[in-house]
């Protein structure tokens, strides 16, 4: 399949399995996949880095923003057996360090900074137009591109995604948290993505909506890509 210009949009709320079948389907579909999630967790590590916690506030919203205007964020491809995306923050990769729990709220929380947004628009937009591409996050259907050729919004019961959570902690060997603490985790995140005044995770209205709770991750892949085939 070609395409020329050509922007596919992902959204929904964490563990409804966004990444992984956005991953597959750039690969099967030939797209260069771009993980915005990941802009927002860069921009965290360099909050914690300069010393803020989860618990800054309205006054710190200025020096956050400066944090993000000034961090120089890339994604390179490196070749292995398992291709990959890094992320690189002025320079350094930080690939794991953005995987935390700590990096996952404290990304919630700076990607409510209006400042934040704006310094990472610019950007998104940029590598979604560099190569037929798709996107996901929060606000890409949205937001970030309008206009996007496909648009989805993936859902699932927050059980569902918390187990998900959870086996993938534990396929990469981290500390996982108990079921209960972690459907914590992404109640909070949940309610602190779709309340911001910014930008706030909502389903576009001309955007295909996929319940993943009862799909296992192949038949989420095989709809998704039927309907980019269809489109192209
Ligand atoms: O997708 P991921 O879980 O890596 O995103 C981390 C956080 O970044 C989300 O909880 C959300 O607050 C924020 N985000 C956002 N807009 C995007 C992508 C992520 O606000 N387009």
């Amino acid at each position: 399949m070609s395409f020329k210009k050509f922007v596919v949009a992902v959204d929904g709320p964490a563990g409804t399995g966004k990444s992984t079948a956005t991953k597959r389907i750039a690969d099967r579909v030939g797209l260069i996949h771009v993980d915005t999630g990941a802009l927002y967790r860069g921009i965290a590590f360099q909050c914690i880095e300069a010393g803020f916690d989860l618990n800054f506030d309205e006054s710190d919203h200025a020096a956050i923003t400066k944090i993000a205007q000034k961090t120089r964020l890339e994604f390179k491809r490196v070749k292995s057996r398992n291709p990959s995306n890094r992320l690189y923050a002025n320079g350094k990769d930080v690939t794991s360090q953005i995987r935390t729990p700590e990096m996952s709220m404290m990304a919630s929380r700076v990607s409510a900074v209006p400042g934040v947004r704006t310094a990472l628009m610019d950007l998104q937009r940029t590598l979604g137009k560099a190569a037929p591409s798709i996107l996901e996050g929060r606000d890409i259907g949205t937001v970030i591109f309008p206009d996007a050729d496909v648009k989805f919004f993936l859902t699932a019961s927050i059980d569902e995604r918390a187990k998900r959570r959870l086996a993938e902690i534990e396929a990469q060997g981290g500390d996982a948290p108990s079921f209960e603490e972690m459907r914590e985790q992404i109640r909070a995140r949940d309610d602190g993505d779709s309340n911001r005044a910014i930008a706030p995770l909502k389903k576009a209205e001309d955007a295909i909506e996929i319940d993943t709770t009862r799909y296992t991750l192949d038949e989420v892949v095989d709809l998704m890509v039927s309907k980019i085939e269809a489109e192209k």
